[in-house]
């Protein structure tokens, strides 16, 4: 599949061409293996293929051929050795930090991560030994000072999830490589377009593709990079334990990402003009929009990212009753918890992703209670801002 002849495209012509494997038909577009097998020509080639001297498909637990075309996509976008899909993102997580840590070893994470990826560092590891230490994600001193001897992991998300702070990616490898851990990166918010840790410095990238790379609100999937020596540990565990991508996800995916560059680029554009009104409405009391020139980490965010990316926090007034009524109110954007989908989508942290944790935690995490979330699609900015300026104008 590495066809060194060919020349190097830039991402957006590579995430239409990149990674095709076309059958004996010829067909234009990616094919769908809806296979779980493969038929060998004889016993001796079974025998060959089981024993890897032939390196063709096997069972799609292990690989698939549409999987696999969304595979080398995704490593050609990233710049990585090598890439292994999952059936989520949390797949994708599950399967990064069970392929680094064992019993007695350390995790650092940032405090301000996606829920289930702290049920994972803070309930599932520490069962089988695996101990960690949180730590505010802002502070470098703070995730200098976590790290021990037996640090094996460091894991961390930027832009975080609501409050959208960043977490200073090349700072955080730095301080993780003097101590020997690896460090990954959820790089769900900033998408693969926008921000490439593995150029920053970090060592393992992983993606819940179910948000801006399906980008229609379709299916789940996830993806993990990295080096192929990593690539490799990740895949024993998968093919073993069965988190693997599914063909039919894995064909949605492809086809989703020959389309993000387009839909990201919209999305951000129209983020910025919304979180421009929201700063400028009396009925908003903050607004947390990296690429605007308020946010508090707004140079390290164009630093990292080059621009402000596609999701919006802001705090209305009246708490949770004020969040709801603005919530309520609005016609065109809809409320759901989902992200990076075509359509706008708008959740209250506080009620729905975060209500698992008490109010003291959400208080120190920054989510208040008249928090919301708005993840921008691509509909006609100026319905958007027409649909949020009338519903908070009613507030
Ligand atoms: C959604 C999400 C996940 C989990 O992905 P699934 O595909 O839902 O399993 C992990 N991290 C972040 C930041 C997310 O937004």
């Amino acid at each position: 599949m590495n066809d060194l002849s060919r020349p190097e495209w830039q991402p957006d012509t590579e995430l239409v061409h990149g990674g095709v494997l076309r059958s004996q038909f010829g067909e234009t577009s990616e094919a769908l293996f809806l296979t779980q097998g493969y038929v060998y020509p004889s016993a001796e080639a079974a025998e060959a293929r089981f024993k890897g001297d032939d390196p063709g498909f096997v069972y799609s637990r292990y690989a698939n051929p549409t999987v696999a075309m969304f595979e080398e996509r995704m490593r050609l976008l990233e710049g990585a050795e090598a890439a292994r899909g999952t059936a989520s993102g949390m797949a994708a997580v599950a399967t990064a930090l069970m392929s680094i840590v064992s019993a007695g070893d350390h995790i650092v994470a940032a405090k301000a991560l996606f829920g289930s990826c702290l049920y994972i560092i803070e309930d599932l590891l520490p069962r089988f030994g695996v101990a960690y230490t949180l730590v505010d994600g802002k502070d470098l001193d703070a995730w200098r000072k976590a790290m021990r001897e037996n640090t094996r992991a460091v894991f961390l998300e930027s832009p975080t999830n609501p409050t959208l702070e960043i977490v200073d990616i090349a700072g955080v490898s730095k301080i993780a490589h003097e101590a020997g851990a690896l460090v990954v990166v959820d790089n769900v918010f900033a998408t693969p377009l926008l921000q490439r840790p593995l150029q920053l410095g970090a060592d393992v990238v992983v993606y819940s593709a179910t948000k801006h790379i399906d980008g229609q609100g379709r299916c789940l999937a996830g993806v993990v990079l990295g080096t192929s020596e990593f690539i490799e540990k990740a895949h024993t565990f998968l093919k073993h334990t069965g988190p693997s991508l599914s063909p039919f996800n894995a064909w949605v995916m492809l086809k989703g990402l020959e389309t993000l560059p387009l839909r990201v680029e919209r999305q951000t554009a129209s983020a910025a003009r919304l979180a421009d009104l929201l700063a400028s409405h009396r009925n908003v009391t903050r607004t947390l929009y990296p690429g605007r020139k308020d946010h508090p980490q707004h140079e390290l965010a164009l630093r990292q990212m080059g621009s402000g990316a596609t999701m919006i926090a802001f705090e209305v007034k009246g708490g949770k009753e004020g969040a709801f009524k603005v919530a309520n109110a609005l016609r065109l954007i809809k409320i759901s918890n989902n992200l990076g989908d075509a359509k706008s989508l708008i959740t209250h942290p506080a009620t729905t992703t975060h209500q698992r944790l008490t109010p003291e935690v959400r208080a120190s995490l920054g989510i208040g209670e008249g928090m919301l979330r708005l993840s921008v699609g691509i509909e006609a900015v100026d319905d958007l801002l027409a649909d949020l300026g009338r519903a908070l104008d009613a507030a």
